[in-house]
């Protein structure tokens, strides 16, 4: 039976730990693609173009948009953001899961326009970790950060939007979760409709039914 890949979309607050839990995963378990975004904002030390974002100029991300390059796309603290359409579609043409680290309002247009999306929001266990882990980082000024927790009250009003929550506390436990919800989203029906509609064939072939 030929798997089909599912998007995965992973959303949280900034500094919940989304980026430390995608590199754990895709360590540990080798089928998981994750999708590298564009985005207009500067790299931080130690970013790679191509490897945790490309980055590009207002305009290269415009024409992004006008060519239809892009299955979403959204403003975030005061930079652009989107998921190239052309990587997505090829990993999932091949059967293979594309994981989209990416914020709520992309969230939202991938929930539209792939119906069986999976979308994940990665909880902090709480808001002063959160802080904690922010500062922690120390890749933000103390500005970014004011406005990174501002944006999170925001965001913490869509979660039921979501289908699962994770909270990340013990990383180990978080990424064996994230793993067991996409494990499970493969042995919905819905996503098993072949296999169930020649199931449904053999047996009546078996039963001797007309
Ligand atoms: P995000 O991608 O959600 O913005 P990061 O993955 O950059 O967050 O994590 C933010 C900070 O919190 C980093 O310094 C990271 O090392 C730390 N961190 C991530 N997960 C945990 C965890 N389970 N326990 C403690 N610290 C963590
Ligand atoms: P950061 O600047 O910390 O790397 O990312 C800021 C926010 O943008 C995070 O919530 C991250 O998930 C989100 N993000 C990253 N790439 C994309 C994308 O392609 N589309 C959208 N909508 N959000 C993204």
């Amino acid at each position: 039976m030929k798997r089909k890949g599912i998007i995965i979309v992973v959303s949280g607050f900034s500094g919940a730990g989304k980026g430390t839990i995608m590199k754990a995963l895709t360590a540990k378990y080798d089928q998981y693609a994750l999708s590298i975004s564009a985005t207009t904002r500067d790299p931080r030390p130690g970013e790679e173009n191509g490897r945790e974002y490309f980055f590009v100029s207002n305009e290269e991300f415009e024409k992004l948009i006008k060519e239809d390059g892009l299955i979403e796309h959204a403003g975030y603290v005061n930079h652009y953001y989107g998921t190239p359409r052309k990587f997505v579609e090829d990993k999932l043409n091949a059967g293979i899961d594309v994981i989209l680290e990416i914020e709520i309002q992309g969230a939202l247009q991938i929930k539209e326009q792939y119906k069986d999306a999976v979308l994940l929001f990665v909880m902090p266990p709480s808001a002063e970790e959160l802080e904690k882990r922010l500062r922690g980082r120390g890749t933000e000024s103390d500005e970014v950060i004011r406005q990174r927790l501002q944006t999170a009250c925001k965001e913490a009003v869509g979660i039921e939007n979501y289908d699962y929550i994770v909270v990340n506390d013990v990383l180990e436990d978080a990424v064996e979760r994230v793993h067991g919800i996409i494990s499970a989203a493969h042995g919905t029906p819905d996503r098993n409709m072949e296999f169930i509609e020649n199931m449904r064939k053999q047996l009546n072939d078996v039963a001797g039914n007309e």
